[in-house]
């Protein structure tokens, strides 16, 4: 490192060329030299013995210092992006800081690696579909008919895409639809991901503000009843026959026309939406859906809405006009004379109450008729398909609808979710008045639908018992002090997640939750060994997160019963699944990948079922003030976290420790337990560095690096570790550059 490299000449002076001249340059050689000689150190014992001898104590001290201060020399390189030159320096003290340190700043530099890769290749897929578009016009410009991609401009009404395959078969139509879906089977799906990190916040685009405190939610919009306990859904105030309209259609029910032949309008403006009034003013009927996010705010956010009136289709942009949607659509949604025709209304209305404060009155819910008719499925995907032919592309279903401007694609999806709703109710009404005998089952629908309307939104609270809610917490078996770890933890992420108004998963995914729960550990170094994969909020609030398990490891005694009934609780219910073999599970999480925090989002199946709200309302001191979204991790005002505790870094006493061994309270199985995870855990303490779900991405830089140079330096003393890692560290930085 000593020999300052020669100023590149001007044609190296790229990046790429300069990372090979590095990684070919001498502080590759020096470190090579000092890797290979690193070998001849004896170690452990033999350190400490030769080490009483000046003559070898003084230089190897000397090549350790330097290595040290090369190690952190590199911590602070301008090759790393501003906020990871601004990470705690190299530690010295602990073996387990150190090593932790190290797999940090090569989890940074993979990233950013990866990171440029993945830039590298998108412009690369881009030039070439560009050069592939300039070819194809400049053959067609030659005389070539371009065969792929042309629009064939044909007015198909829903009858011929109604009509079974089998039956039109044969005719030119049904053989060109044929031909189509078989390209689209094959082609290469489109990857529709479930968060998109780089949209920017529409919280703090928009300027919404939500109370997230844990206090029952204020239904300002409603009355309450005489005593003031009560909000009264307007509903409650109908009569049933006000409602109730017996009239089926007359003649045949009018399939509307294709999307491409139906007015669209995408609703971003005051004017439009005014607009949009004025048409469901005269309206007596019309269909709504809302898409929404549920990963990026506490509550949750509506990001579109849908309606489609007999000949037109709309989509309104309900984060933009978030603020002066209720007062513009509350009226047309609570007269009792327009037909408000939904599927799997359960969540929408509540949406509309919280978002909006709009309250539905005169719904349809042909989730509801679906059932009462004893369909085969009751999803919309399958109302489309039987009653209109269409094949709706439902992985749009779970997209990050906070993206805008909304591509094609996504806006065809959402248009087909309202566009053919008014006409599926049409035919149900049909079905529900003839095969009524008896008993009336169009009636029956619409109670159903009313009763729907009536629930009301509650707002999660946080209650000493919310995290015995958690997901996941029936399959493993913890203990007092796990629970104890759990209980805490679980209230530091409600209140973080509250402050940022993101929601819970993202600030801290249940599995790792749990993970952490289990393991308790009580030195930063175990902790982020725990915690395979980054996390902003818990690395922000390390200190304080490393506290708050201490504390409740040392005052674990009040979980003692809890984790006693929690026992008893789960053999009862392993006997009674047994008992009943195969159980459904009606919880159901995406299939988003394990990266990051993405999997612990938690859906209902049943798309109209409402949401779960922990209505027990013992507010927890926590989260009193009024914390509101737009507070960022630097204002963040917690009373729980102070300003000491904020910052980075190992807390005092916390170094030195991390080899102390946890005494585990469980008998001699849940140790044999314990180390099986430990020994499996090991291999990958740095695969889990490249080892996300994206791995096969990722060129694995360090075949058996972790284990093996692990072991040995736990083996042997602090200099000579300290020379191994910088020989390491410039062997992965070359193979970086080459990769
Ligand atoms: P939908 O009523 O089908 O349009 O769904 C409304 C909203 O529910 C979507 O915008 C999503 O936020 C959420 N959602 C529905 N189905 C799923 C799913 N399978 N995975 C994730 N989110 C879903
Ligand atoms: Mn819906
Ligand atoms: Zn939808």
């Amino acid at each position: 490192a000593d020999e300052a490299p020669h100023p590149p000449p001007p044609w190296k002076q790229n990046k790429s060329a300069v990372a090979v001249e590095a990684s070919s340059g001498p502080l590759a050689s020096a470190a090579a030299r000092l890797s290979a000689r690193s070998r001849a150190i004896p170690p452990a014992r033999d350190f400490h013995f030769y080490n009483n001898f000046p003559s070898f104590k003084s230089p190897v001290a000397a090549a350790a210092a330097r290595a040290e201060s090369s190690l952190g020399g590199l911590g602070a390189s301008t090759l790393l992006p501003k906020q990871q030159q601004q990470q705690p320096p190299f530690p010295t003290e602990d073996l387990d800081d150190a090593y932790d340190w190290l797999v940090a700043r090569n989890d940074d530099l993979l990233e950013m690696f990866a990171a440029s890769a993945d830039e590298f290749k998108a412009l690369r897929e881009k030039e070439e579909a560009q050069g592939r578009k300039v070819a194809a016009e400049k053959m067609a410009g030659d005389g070539f008919q371009v065969v792929y991609g042309k629009k064939k401009k044909k007015k198909m009404g829903m009858g011929e895409e109604g009509v079974g395959r089998s039956e039109a078969f044969g005719s030119s139509g049904s053989v060109r639809m044929a031909t189509m879906d078989r390209a689209a089977a094959s082609g290469p799906k489109p990857k529709v991901p479930f968060h998109i990190p780089t949209i920017p916040r529409p919280q703090d685009v928009h300027r919404i503000v939500v109370d997230n405190t844990s206090k029952p939610f204020d239904h300002a919009f409603l009355e309450r009843s005489d005593d003031g306990a009560r909000a009264i859904h307007p509903l409650e105030k109908l009569p049933m026959e006000q409602l109730f309209d017996r009239r089926v259609p007359e003649s045949e029910p009018l399939k509307p026309p294709a999307l491409d032949d139906t007015p669209f309008t995408f609703v971003e403006d005051r004017k439009t939406l005014e607009v949009l009034v004025t048409k469901l003013k005269s309206a007596t009927e019309f269909a709504v859906d809302l898409e929404h996010n549920h990963y990026r705010s506490f509550q949750g956010l509506t990001c579109l809405m849908q309606i489609s009136t007999r000949t037109e289709d709309f989509i309104v942009d309900t984060l933009k006009l978030r603020n002066c949607l209720g007062e513009n659509l509350r009226e047309v949604f609570q007269d009792p004379t327009k037909k408000k025709v939904m599927h799997g209304a359960g969540r929408d209305i509540i949406w509309l109450q919280r978002d909006f404060g709009i309250y539905v009155c005169n719904l349809f819910d042909t989730g509801q008729a679906s059932r009462i008719l004893q369909m085969d499925r009751n999803s919309l995907e399958h109302l489309l398909q039987y009653f209109c032919g269409v094949t709706a592309n439902k992985e749009y279903q779970s997209a990050d609808w906070r993206l805008r401007p909304l591509p094609d694609e996504m806006t065809k999806y959402a248009r087909e979710d309202t566009h053919y709703l008014l006409y599926i109710y049409d035919l149900m009404r049909l079905r529900l008045v003839n095969e009524s005998s008896g008993d009336d089952l169009l009636l029956e629908v619409c109670k159903r639908s009313n009763e729907i309307c009536l629930q009301l939104y509650e707002k999660e609270l946080l209650t000493d018992s919310s995290y015995l809610y958690i997901h996941g917490l029936k399959e493993n078996d913890l203990s007092a002090r796990q629970l104890a770890v759990l209980a805490g933890l679980y209230k530091w992420r409600d209140g973080v997640a509250r402050a940022e108004d993101e929601s819970t998963g993202y600030i801290l995914p249940n599995k790792t939750l749990l993970e952490i729960a289990k393991q308790m550990p009580v030195t930063t170094g175990r902790l982020k060994r725990t915690v395979k994969s980054k996390n902003k909020f818990l690395e922000h609030y390390l200190g304080h997160v490393i506290t708050i398990i201490r504390n409740a490891v040392a005052n674990a005694n009040a979980f003692e019963s809890i984790a006693e009934q929690l026992k008893k609780g789960r053999l009862e219910e392993l006997m009674a699944a047994e008992a009943k073999d195969g159980s459904e599970d009606t919880e159901m999480i995406p299939a988003v990948d394990a990266d990051s925090n993405e999997s612990n989002l938690q859906l209902i199946a049943e798309p109209d079922v409402a949401p779960t709200v922990i209505t027990n309302v013992h507010t927890a001191s926590f989260c009193t003030g009024n914390v509101t979204s737009g507070a960022s991790l630097g204002n963040l005002q917690l009373d729980n976290i102070t300003p000491e505790t904020k910052s980075f870094g190992a807390l005092p006493g916390a170094t030195g420790q991390a080899d102390t061994v946890i005494p585990s309270n469980g008998g001699g199985q849940q140790q044999v337990i314990k180390a099986t995870v430990q020994v499996s855990k090991r291999p990958t303490a740095f695969g889990a560095l490249l080892g996300k779900p994206s791995t096969a991405r990722r060129p694995n830089l360090f075949p058996g690096f972790s284990s093996e140079v692990k072991a040995r330096w736990r083996r042997s003393s602090l200099p000579w570790y300290c020379l191994s890692i910088i020989s390491q560290v410039v062997q992965i930085l070359q193979q970086l550059a080459f990769q």
